[in-house]
């Protein structure tokens, strides 16, 4: 499996994500620095996920147990 060009939706800045990036993982975009969620691969689509999101994840209510 190739390495897959998908579009950053923030920026529209094309990223190259390796073959070994998961769906479920995150990934940092190189131009405007939004962290993106690898949603879909091939074909490979990404979600921006929110600021807060990334910023605080134990303060997120459905964290506790
Ligand atoms: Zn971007």
């Amino acid at each position: 499996m190739a390495p897959e060009i998908v579009t950053c939706p923030v920026c529209k800045q094309k990223l190259l994500l390796q073959d070994y990036v998961t769906v479920g993982s995150e990934v940092v975009c190189n131009n405007c620095e939004s962290t993106l969620r690898v949603e879909h691969r091939q074909p490979l689509r990404v979600a921006l996920v929110p600021y807060q999101a990334t910023l605080d994840p134990d303060g997120r209510p459905e964290s506790y147990g």
